[in-house]
């Protein structure tokens, strides 16, 4: 959880974090969480009657903090494709709960942001179509599982195919990469599904997770990636949707290190690439 405090702390530091570009989102409605989940499970996420089975498949221990942060994050993605929408960039220094399921918390997600996000902008009429793109080393199972029968929400997982979850979803577009992989294969993959993607789904926004647990030392991934290589990555993506006329909105996803400085400085490299992208 620190890190999260850490990231917006280091982009203080470095000039990119300022008044004039800063939003701040409210507690979701329940209505904004209904659109991917079913209203029993998130009353009784909110009032702590989940059974123990259902707290040990979340993987984090309960609290009111955890219920309010909980809340707050999916309103962040929200309202960060809506300025993305606006603006054609937007960056979420949270998000990307791509474990959780309509009806259970799954991998320390309990609520989709992304799911929830599509359908919401898709029920709005805001997009016709929109593309899911999640880079986190992780499946986005949740993701798949929740929009598996809305064709307008596209998702798409480059992740570890030896990585969490055993038990795979079906996304629309799924790369299951080998342990080890390195930064010009991994660069080469991303490039080449994220062209064929825009170019076949035509989306008139991108939702992309820019998950950093690719990271050659982070303990939960297992992929060989550099820094540079996490870098390249998003500035690639990013390029990639500029050069489309694509708006793009950015979410943090995953990150794990005993050193949360460092941590938080590999989330900051999506905004930088964000900065640098969008203002030149
Ligand atoms: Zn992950």
């Amino acid at each position: 959880m620190e890190k999260f405090q850490l990231l917006v702390e280091h982009l203080k530091s470095t000039g990119l974090f300022n008044k004039a570009c800063h939003f701040r989102p409210g507690i979701s409605k329940i209505e904004l969480l209904q659109q991917g989940h079913c209203p029993n499970y998130i009353q009784r996420f909110i009032s702590n009657t989940l059974t123990a089975k259902e707290l040990r498949r979340m993987g984090l221990p309960w609290s009111e903090g955890l219920v309010k942060r909980t809340l707050i994050s999916p309103n962040g993605t929200f309202l960060t494709a809506q300025l993305a929408l606006k603006h054609g960039i937007a960056c979420h220094l949270a998000g990307g709960t791509h474990h959780a399921h309509v009806d259970f918390a799954s991998g320390f997600c309990i609520f989709n942001d992304l799911a929830i996000t599509a359908k919401a902008l898709l029920a709005q009429g805001k997009v016709n179509k929109i593309l899911i793109f999640d880079c986190d080393v992780h499946q986005g199972d949740g993701t798949a599982s929740i929009l598996q029968h809305e064709k307008r929400a596209y998702t798409c997982s480059i992740h570890c195919e030896k990585n969490f979850p055993a038990k795979k979803a079906l996304s629309d577009f799924d790369v299951g990469l080998p342990p080890g992989t390195s930064d010009k294969e991994y660069l080469d993959c991303v490039q080449s599904t994220l062209d064929v993607a825009i170019k076949n789904q035509q989306p008139d926004l991108i939702l992309y997770d820019a998950g950093v647990d690719i990271y050659q030392h982070d303990p939960l991934g297992l992929l060989n990636i550099t820094l540079q290589g996490i870098r390249l990555r998003d500035k690639m993506v990013l390029e990639t949707s500029k050069k489309n006329n694509i708006p793009i909105a950015t979410v943090i996803g995953g990150g794990y290190d005993d050193d949360r400085y460092a941590l938080a400085k590999r989330h900051a490299i999506v905004i930088e690439e964000a900065f640098t992208a969008f203002t030149h």
